[in-house]
């Protein structure tokens, strides 16, 4: 896979070797269907900066996390049509995948999902989002971040998809979403509500699925968290609030993780360092799952 790559600095400065790695980081800068606030090509330069100073013990799980195997692969190359990104990055990701790896892709705008899910068999997807990114054509294109969605829905069925966040919609994606029973949480469900009415609506509808693939479009946070993401939408999650969810979902068997739209020259830096801690404490939350599993 190294001809599909470019390298730069280690996530949190692992440096496991391919082989004896379980995680496998890689950066997909790209960010061409971007419509509003583009730039989250640089979001993976930004992430493993800003991963540089996390501390590795962590206080939720109470053990620490510095054991964890990671291989950082770099960057995908990013050259020629979207279509031809797409098909490189599932490559790539076929190839983390059979070598019985997890995939943590850093984006890039949310179309890379596209390319990721797509290196999987048989798996369902949840996606933390303000936005439903089902729109079946945007703008002219009929792959874009906003529309993304939908042709995910067509290849893997509208019955294995759960989004989470949503505040951001248009009617065209509410008739679909409605009409296809597309599973979708409001983000003003899980502040207004009670959380384990939500934690447990979220896991009854996963306890169907075996795998999982896992995408968070970091505008699911509040632009107040996170105000560097190509389209703000107000009364987002907290931090804490979407570290709780996240906790709650690795109890599944979480196959690939993706973490999209950070734009980071909007900012001094505090949306790269909400992606980079919130990216090592999904890391820590699936290697507790497998630990936890096999201690008993
Ligand atoms: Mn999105
Ligand atoms: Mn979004």
């Amino acid at each position: 896979m190294e001809r599909y790559l470019t390298k730069n600095r280690n996530f949190a400065e692992y440096d496991s070797a391919f082989s004896e790695a379980k995680y496998v980081v890689l950066g997909a800068p790209f960010d061409s269907t971007s419509t509003y606030r583009s730039g989250s090509r640089f979001g993976p330069v930004a992430i493993r900066e800003a991963s540089i100073n996390l501390e590795s013990y962590s206080l939720r799980l109470g053990r620490d996390i510095d054991v964890l195997k990671i291989f950082d692969a770099g960057d995908l190359i990013i050259q020629g049509t979207i279509e031809e990104n797409l098909s490189c990055l599932r490559l790539v990701i076929e190839e983390i995948r059979s070598a019985g790896k997890i995939p943590i892709v850093f984006g890039g705008e949310h179309t890379i999902t596209h390319g990721c899910v797509q290196a999987f068999n048989d798996v369902a997807l949840l996606s933390f989002d303000a936005h439903l990114d089902m729109r079946d054509e945007y703008l002219g294109r009929k792959l874009s971040h906003a529309t993304f969605m939908r042709r995910i829905c067509e290849s893997i069925g509208s019955d294995k998809i759960l989004e989470i966040g949503i505040r951001a919609v248009c009617n065209e994606e509410i008739e679909f979403v409605d009409r296809e029973n597309v599973a979708y949480i409001t983000s003003l469900e899980i502040i207004k509500h009670d959380k384990r009415e939500v934690t447990n609506k979220i896991r009854n509808h996963l306890s169907r699925f075996e795998h999982l693939y896992l995408t968070i479009d970091m505008d699911v946070l509040d632009p107040s968290y996170a105000p560097a993401v190509g389209n703000p939408v107000p009364e987002g999650l907290s931090p804490t609030i979407l570290l709780d969810l996240l906790q709650n979902v690795c109890e599944k068997n979480i196959v690939g993780v993706d973490l999209v739209e950070v734009s980071p020259h909007y900012d001094y830096g505090v949306t790269a360092f909400q992606a980079a801690h919130i990216a090592y404490n999904v890391i820590a939350f699936i290697e507790n799952r497998s630990r936890t599993k096999s201690d008993s």
